[in-house]
């Protein structure tokens, strides 16, 4: 399929060099989900503005939506672009949620600098030995890798769990050291989606479990951590959405003050994906409601992409602390 290049003649980087600077530095490197050009543009004007490193990522879904022959275009133009803004801010292309070595194999031969391999649905030995396959070809191309353990609920794409199961600190030195991964995603409370928490009148959202991340960090010091599902839901977009004809109620996120917390301490990348995808719809349907009689995209995308970049600016600056550290 296609022909092969490697992430370096893009202008892309693995993340080893950021996570060691983010381990060591008490801060998360943000990881933002795009699929198109506005959502694309955002993410590098406000890494770019903030001088923030960034991870740009994609799920399956999203590498057919876009086309995979565009998206590496599209990964090499959003250097280029931060560069012509006059910024050095490291960029990495991540796959999130690869389910076979395959699709690995093909993002890798197609310009990614990371994937991620979710066997966390298989069990143990058999979610290590996928990892370990996945690592060992990875290497060979300089290319990162992020496993997981443990199981997140809420559906993302592909990736759907009706029930999630923490990650258990006793397997994740084995995992760790058996599979040879770049980092590890855990499961400590935080879901995919846009609705995290059933919560009953007068309920609040349930703390994040930092017992559990305080032991997987005491058994793997140093190491990289990642937290999926860790949209805060902003409830300014969920208001605006329902103000102008959508319904989304019930929507909930984790509270920013936890993601902080967890920022400061061993998790160093943070995934972002139900935020962006919020703000965007808010801004169209806001957009749309107020000026029935514009049809051109540009402007229903430009108010989008322009929220966008604003919520990626307050996120560096504000919740994972890695504005300044490009
Ligand atoms: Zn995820």
């Amino acid at each position: 399929m296609g022909d092969k290049v490697s992430y370096k003649d893009l202008g892309l980087v693995n993340t080893r060099e950021m996570f060691a600077r983010a381990v060591d530095g008490g801060y998360a490197i943000p990881a933002y989900n795009f699929n198109n050009l506005e959502q694309l543009q955002a993410i590098i004007t406000a890494c770019a503005e903030t001088e923030s490193p960034v991870i740009i990522q994609v799920s399956k879904g999203a590498r057919d939506y876009a086309n995979q022959t565009m998206l590496r275009y599209m990964a090499m133009g959003a250097v280029k672009m931060a560069r012509e803004m006059g910024s050095q801010i490291p960029v990495a292309l991540h796959l999130d949620h690869g389910d076979t070595f395959e699709l690995c194999v093909s993002c890798i031969e197609s310009g990614f600098s990371s994937v991620m391999i979710d066997g966390s649905h298989l069990p143990y030995d058999e979610n290590v030995a996928l990892t370990r396959k996945v690592v060992e070809y990875a290497h060979q191309h300089d290319v990162t890798v992020e496993g997981e353990l443990g199981v997140l609920a809420g559906i993302e794409d592909e990736v759907e769990a009706e029930h999630s199961t923490y990650t258990k600190p006793e397997e994740v030195e084995d995992f760790v050291k058996k599979t040879g991964c770049d980092s590890l995603a855990i499961s400590i409370g935080t879901s995919h989606g846009a609705y995290k928490f059933k919560l009953k009148e007068g309920e609040s959202v349930p703390p994040l479990r930092f017992d559990i991340l305080e032991e997987c960090e005491k058994r793997i010091p140093g190491f990289p951590i990642v937290l999926h599902g860790a949209s805060s839901v902003v409830q300014d977009y969920v208001q605006l959405i329902n103000r102008y004809g959508g319904k989304m109620e019930g929507a909930v996120g984790v509270p920013e003050e936890q993601l902080r917390k967890a920022a400061a301490s061993a998790v160093c990348k943070i995934n972002i994906d139900s935020d962006g995808r919020l703000a965007v719809t808010a801004k169209v349907r806001e957009f749309m409601a107020n000026n029935p009689g514009e049809f051109d995209p540009r402007k229903y995308l430009g108010a989008a992409r322009k929220e966008l970049v604003e919520l990626i600016k307050h996120k560096n600056e504000t919740v994972l602390g890695s504005a300044g550290k490009g």
